[in-house]
């Protein structure tokens, strides 16, 4: 079986962990949309567009995250002269790929376990920002549509009735494996679940899960809500009695039930239970004071 899986006419993808889009342009090329976890994804990408004799006319990445950029490197690299496009925010995390580990360590130079490639790609240089609703490639014109807060400019693109939607939705397993979609602003996040419900595109794929027609796309939507919300609510529950951020992402670990096995993966859901509480105390339900023992969360409201 070809690697690379038709959608519609002019779409493609492999399917996977880390599903990777294709975009065919009209000069008979292709457009590659992240690019996975690592160099093997990299190679996985040329050796399907090689197979399908699609050469790679660009790489445009979504957002930041080590698992949507790390086959950058390998692709960049082994194809030269292929630019990579990514909105303006999300370009310079991914040219300076450091920056997320340091953003998990609240500003400070990360520990060698926080530099591992599940939260550091390696850097490659943004030779183009999107910026606008509309991105030309190679003769091929494609929607841009703004989807923050899973990460801070991260974008979905919809070209010939296909909505690659990144990480603005999940699938319901990997809903269930997370506990708390990640989210570096939640209010944005919810926003964007709305702006992809207002789109009539024939197909929706996330970055994570299955390939999604859009009459259960709703249902999906709804599902993401719901864990969004669910987190929010077991995060105010979770302020019963006042604590520190670390104090209050153990609460709702314990709550969840969530197995999280490794520095990285606590790391990441502090940041999102921290989110969690910017979110609340923008609704007026949460306050950090600060006293002697330091930066206190507490209910309000
Ligand atoms: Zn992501």
């Amino acid at each position: 079986m070809a690697l690379l899986q038709p959608i519609t006419a002019r779409t493609f993808y492999i399917p996977g962990s880390n599903n990777l889009g294709f975009v065919a342009t009209a000069d008979g090329g292709a457009i590659a949309i992240d690019t996975g976890l690592d160099k093997d994804a990299g190679r996985l990408i040329r050796k399907a567009l090689d197979e399908a004799k699609l050469p790679l006319r660009a790489i445009v990445n979504t957002h930041h995250h080590a698992d949507h950029i790390g086959g950058n490197d390998f692709l960049v690299r082994n194809i030269p002269g292929v630019p990579v496009y990514a909105p303006p925010l999300e370009a310079a995390l991914i040219a300076h790929p450091l920056l997320e580990p340091i953003y998990l360590s609240m500003g400070a130079q990360p520990i060698p376990a926080l530099q591992n490639k599940w939260l550091m790609a390696k850097g490659v240089p943004v030779d183009h920002l999107i910026e606008g609703a509309q991105l030309t490639i190679a003769g091929t014109t494609l929607d841009v549509i703004a989807l923050p807060g899973h990460s801070l400019g991260q974008i979905g693109l919809a070209f010939d009735g296909v909505c690659f939607a990144a990480d603005g939705f999940f699938g319901p397993a990997i809903l269930q494996k997370h506990g708390i979609p990640y989210a570096q602003d939640v209010g944005a996040q919810l926003a964007s679940l709305g702006r992809l419900a207002a789109r009539n595109d024939l197909y929706f794929l996330p970055g994570h899960g299955d390939l999604t027609p859009r009459d259960q796309l709703e249902e999906l939507l709804a599902v993401n809500q719901s864990a969004i919300e669910h987190a929010s609510a077991t995060v105010r529950a979770a302020l019963a009695e006042p604590g520190d951020l670390l104090a209050v992402a153990r609460r709702v670990r314990a709550a969840l039930g969530l197995q999280l096995a490794a520095i990285p993966q606590y790391a990441i859901f502090v940041s999102a239970v921290s989110a969690h509480l910017g979110y609340l105390a923008q609704q007026g339900q949460a306050q950090l004071v600060l006293e002697e023992d330091g930066m206190i969360w507490q209910a309000a409201g």
